[in-house]
This record gives C-alpha cells, structure tokens and sequence, in this order.
C-alpha cells in the first residue's frame, strides 16, 4: 500500500491522479490533498478519499473547510507550513506535484528533501530552480518521475535510471518533443492579436488548466518543456528538437546513433503518464481509452515557427543565458499570462512583456534559493511596472 500527497488536488492533473487511484484502492491510499482557495471541491473530494490531512493554502479556505468536515477524520491545515508538512511526512511513499506555478516549488523541494518518490507536473519548479532542484534530488535519493506527458514519454524510450544521467554514453542521438501548436496554430497571424482567453483555453487535444492552456496556445509551454528536458535528462538545448505534431498521439521521441528513434504514443490522456509514473516498473490500469491508429489514420509533423510562437526562442535564450534567466523568464511569463486571463493585456503582448523583462534584467547566478526568488520578484514587480506603463 503506498501513501500519496497530492500536492494541487483540485486541479486538473490532481483531478487525474485521484481517478486513477480510485481505481486501485488496493495499491493506493491518499495521505494528503491540498489547494489553494476551492474549499468546496476540497470538502467534496475528502468526503469521497477522507486523507488523513486537506491542506487549504488559504487560510479563510481552511477555516470554511474545517466547519464544513467537521465530522469527517480528516484534519485541516493551511498556509504554506501545511504544504510542507504533508510533502515531507515519514508517512507518505508518492507526492504528486501538481500545483501551478512558481508557489510549487517550496513544496516540491520539501518533498525532494525528504527522499519521496515524486512525480513531477510542476514544470514551473524545475525551470526556476532546475541546477538545485537536480542537486537536491541526487543528495537526498529522491526518485523523480516526470508525468509532463512528452517527459513521461521520453522517460519511458530511454533506457532504465536516466534521469540525471549522461546520455551521451547512452549512444543518444536526441530527444524530439511534438508540441500539438495549440488552438491557434491555423489562425492567420495578423488575428492572434484579437483572441480571447476563452479561445485561448479551448485546447484542440488536452483538457488543462488555465494557465498550461494559455502556454500551450502561446507554445511557452513548450519552451518551459525544452528547459525540462535539458535539466531531467542531462542534455543541452541544441539535442532538443521541437515538431508540430498536430494528432499529439506521438508523445515525444528519443533518436539513437545507431538510427533507431523509439517513440512512446497514446491517446492525449493524462491519466497514461500518471498511471505510468505511479506504479512505475510496473503498469496498471489507467482507465484511458486503448489507443486506436486505425481512427486516427495519420500523424503529421511540421516545423515549429518561431515567428508565429516568438515564446520558444525566449525560452532557447534563456537557457543559453542560464543563471536566474529561466527564473526571470517564469515569472514574466505567469504575470503575462495573469494579465491576459484578466483581459487586460492582449495574447501578442505576452511574449512582449517576457522580451522586455528579460532585457531589462541583468543575469546573475542561481545557485541558491535566495537568489532565485529574488530574481523571480525582481521579475514580477518589473512586469508588473511595465504593464502599468503601457496601460
Ligand atoms: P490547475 O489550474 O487545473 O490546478 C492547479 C492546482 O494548484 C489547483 O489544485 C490549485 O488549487 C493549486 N494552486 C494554484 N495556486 C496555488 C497557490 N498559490 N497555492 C497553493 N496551491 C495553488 O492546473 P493543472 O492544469 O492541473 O496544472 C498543474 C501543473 O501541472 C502545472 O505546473 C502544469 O504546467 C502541469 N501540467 C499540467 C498538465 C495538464 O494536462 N493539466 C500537463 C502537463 C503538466
Ligand atoms: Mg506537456
């Protein structure tokens, strides 16, 4: 029986793994559940899994959800001092990282730190913090297991124990992450500066949170995911190569210099790369329908434009420039997409706002946690001077 903390549990990749440990009452219990303001998802889901601990970052949520459960042998805590408590319990096997954002990345650590297996959704941690995060992992035997789906399925082409590990001895010739090119990859150019957060949300292949699916249309999300790979896997950005890939059934692809390219495909179900990471060696049931080639028929592939998605070279650069840059990058990137959410800045001006922070800041190291937040504030505060400017 393994004990899990779901670290995002209202969301939708925490939605996700909570199905598929229903369907495993045998192999899975749930520790902990936590998130940020939802009290009423929250008292529905500890009805239903009634974990030992709910944990409410808000502390009004966590007031509400304690009157609310009071009967129930779940205990309520809030802040981030909760977080921290359930990632790194003496109980818990498996933590699911999948809070939004840069506020994951304390709780990811705590957990890393305590030596968990963790099953990494959280992108924005190891983008801001991947040098440390990497260490952190090594020198305390955590086990990190990626279910960002490409990772999860670049993961599962490479051979056993490669995380962190040098590939090149491995005879890697790259690694190929597809990118589905999100909801406007047809749209002509000239009306991206029109589009909507509610046509920025409806996603062609993945149903995600708002935040991914603002990145997704943007393709930052797959620029986050370059910076991902480098730092899970060990590589430089130049062995990564992006393809459209509309059909997003080929997950993502490894090539062999023996000329082998092995690819991992499925239905774009995020239940797959979960169920994978959970019972990893092993494979369980994940409730995803089988995958039918026969339906689909086809899969193309397509060059990546950077003039339609300016936010994939922003995230090349930043990985070339290293240091804080992908901190810097991360936060302009959230308050873009914040402002954009609230309908007071237009899609094309997102990778704008990320162009000008990113040239208005010095680059500096990121060895330690201190200086990586500061960056990250620096960040914030810069973009949110600029938007006020511009407004
Ligand atoms: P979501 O918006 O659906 O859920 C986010 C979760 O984080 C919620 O439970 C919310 O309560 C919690 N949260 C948000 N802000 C918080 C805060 N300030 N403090 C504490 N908790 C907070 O997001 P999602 O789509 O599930 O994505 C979660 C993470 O997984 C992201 O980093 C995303 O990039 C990554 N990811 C998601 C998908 C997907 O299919 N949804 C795929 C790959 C990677
Ligand atoms: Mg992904």
């Amino acid at each position: 029986m393994k004990r899990i903390t779901i670290l995002g549990a209202t969301g939708s990749i925490g939605q996700s793994t909570l199905e598929i440990a229903a369907l495993h009452p045998e192999r899975y219990r749930l520790f902990a559940l936590t998130a940020n303001y939802s009290h009423e998802k929250m008292e529905a889901l500890c009805r239903r899994f009634e974990p030992r601990f709910a944990v409410m970052s808000n502390p009004d949520s966590a007031l509400r959800l304690r009157q609310a459960i009071a009967g129930l042998p779940t205990e309520v805590l809030s802040g981030e001092e909760g977080l921290m408590q359930v990632a790194a319990a003496d109980e818990v096997d498996v933590v699911v990282a999948a809070i939004v954002g840069a506020v994951g990345l304390m709780p990811t650590l705590a957990a890393v730190r305590s030596g968990k297996r963790v099953l990494l959704a959280n992108k924005e941690s190891l983008v801001m913090a991947g040098s440390l995060f990497m260490e952190e992992v090594g020198r305390h035997g955590a086990q990190l297991l990626p279910i960002d789906s490409e990772h999860n399925a670049i993961f599962q082409c490479l051979p056993a124990d490669s995380i962190g590990s040098d590939l090149a001895d491995k005879g890697l010739r790259k690694i190929v992450l597809t990118a589905s090119g999100g909801p406007f990859r047809d749209l002509d150019i000239q009306a991206l500066a029109d589009v909507t957060p509610e046509q920025a949300c409806a996603h062609p292949n993945w149903d995600m949170g708002l935040k991914i699916s603002v990145d997704s249309a943007t393709m930052m999300n797959k620029g986050l995911e370059l910076i991902e790979a480098c730092w899970l896997f060990a590589v430089d950005h130049d062995d990564v190569e992006i393809l459209l890939h509309r059909q997003s059934i080929v997950h993502s692809l490894v090539s062999y210099n023996d000329g082998s390219v092995i690819a991992q495909m499925g239905n774009p179900d995020m239940r797959t790369p979960i169920a994978n990471a959970l019972a990893w060696p092993e494979r369980i049931e994940s409730g995803v329908e089988p995958l039918n080639l026969l339906q689909i028929g086809r899969l193309d592939f397509t060059p990546a434009d950077e003039t339609r998605y300016p936010c994939l070279a922003l995230a090349r650069q930043a990985w070339r420039q290293g240091g804080n840059s992908m901190a810097v990058l991360n936060a302009a990137n959230e308050i873009a997409v914040e402002h954009f959410l609230d309908r007071r800045m237009r899609f094309t001006e997102i990778s704008n706002l990320i162009t000008e922070v990113m040239e208005r800041t010095a680059s500096g190291p990121a060895d330690d946690l201190a200086a990586i937040f500061d960056a990250d504030a620096a960040a914030r505060r810069l973009a949110r001077e600029l938007v006020k400017v511009r407004a």
